[in-house]
């Protein structure tokens, strides 16, 4: 973590009794680590420490991890029914409980395949599709604990959302995860350059240097020009705790682009006979959050060479199940994953589009 974000982190700390987020406990971090290590303990949670290997593509920072529990996680993406009762949200193993209420509607609990330590969620008490849009409210308890797992545990901690069943997400009821961001990547098994300081640095950050305080809520979101799809990264200013209805304009805003390029791109594909175009309830969309910004990558595959993608590949964390998925990552390389997984960059006008009209209706 670097002094800079420490610092500035502070300052906006010293402002949290003006906050309008949902409170969270003192000891929200602390008990989430306790609850942690007894799951993992008692095998309630599968968690082995995942080895990372640090890769150049494009001029662009991948992380790959190689994490063997996840072989154990069901991953096909099942519509929640209620008779069929497949809904593992329904209820929350009281092992992994970490919340039973939070905000009203939601509840935490550890993931059960945790991908990195101190894995989280939050889902609502109520069954929610998987694919419906993230609402104020859901982003205002997500930034609360956000902030919360930042300022109790020193670690940067990044949010995110597999929205759709082309979005990599596995169960349908909705929750929104939480990890720590690999700050520095060492590996002997590099294949690349190291990376400068060994440091990770999700690319939306230098997409958004300077700008979280000079951007206006109407100007179009940002992009980082060596990722060839199309993406959209909206910056969150600085005193976004103090007026939590910007994260909320902020989102809409770039989910309204997403739509727009969803809806063409679908359009085109029938008109040049690829296949029939998914429907505006078919969207699909990955959704990755820090206390700085938003990236919002829309879908149009959920896999490409047998690799599935969620929304933490879209900042460039390749998860590997095995040793041989791992090989399939180099050969496929991560750029070309992503072109297949999403669209491809094309440069639209969104001024004079029809977004907020197709927004509305979503
Ligand atoms: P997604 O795959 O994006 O839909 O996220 C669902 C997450 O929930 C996955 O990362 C799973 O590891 C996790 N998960 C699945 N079943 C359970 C469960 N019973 N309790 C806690 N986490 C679970």
């Amino acid at each position: 973590m670097t002094l800079r974000w420490l610092s500035s982190h502070h300052l906006a700390l010293n402002k949290s009794s003006m906050s309008n987020l949902p409170p969270v406990p003192d000891n929200f971090y602390q008990n989430l680590q306790k609850k942690f290590d007894s799951a993992v303990e008692s095998k309630d949670l599968i968690y082995n420490s995942a080895i990372q290997i640090p890769h150049i593509d494009g001029g662009l920072q991948f992380v790959f991890s190689l994490v063997p529990g996840l072989a154990k996680k069901p991953s096909e993406f099942k519509e929640s029914n209620p008779k069929t009762k497949n809904d593992p949200f329904e209820t929350v193993d009281s092992a992994l409980s970490v919340l039973d209420s939070f905000a009203d509607n939601y509840r935490v609990a550890l993931n059960k395949f945790a991908v990195q330590k101190n894995h989280f969620l939050l889902i609502t008490k109520q069954p929610v599709s998987q694919s419906s849009i993230l609402t104020e409210e859901d982003l205002e308890a997500s930034f609360a604990l956000l902030r919360a797992a930042n300022a109790q545990s020193g670690f940067r901690h990044i949010g995110f959302y597999n929205c759709g069943k082309l979005s990599g997400a596995s169960v349908d009821h909705k929750h929104v995860q939480f990890m720590a961001l690999p700050e520095t990547v060492t590996s002997e098994r590099s294949d690349a350059e190291a990376f400068p300081q060994n440091k990770f640095v999700p690319f939306p950050d230098n997409v958004i240097a300077g700008k979280r305080d000079t951007f206006k809520d109407d100007e179009d979101p940002l992009r980082e020009s060596k990722l060839p799809i199309n993406h959209y990264i909206m910056p969150i200013p600085t005193n976004y705790i103090d007026t939590p209805d910007v994260l909320h304009m902020r989102f809409s805003g770039v989910i309204s682009r997403a739509l727009t390029v969803f809806v063409k791109a679908e359009r085109e594909k029938e008109e040049r006979g690829e296949g029939e175009a998914l429907r505006p309830q078919d969207l699909s969309y990955n959704v990755i959050f820090t206390e700085e910004w938003f990236l919002v990558v829309p879908r149009r595959k959920e896999r490409f060479n047998d690799l599935s993608v969620n929304s933490v590949g879209m900042i460039g964390l390749l998860l590997a199940k095995s040793e041989e998925q791992l090989g399939l990552y180099k050969e496929t390389g991560p750029i070309k994953l992503l072109e297949n997984l999403a669209y491809p960059y094309e440069q639209i006008d969104f001024g004079a589009g029809d977004h907020d009209l197709l927004y509305t209706r979503y």
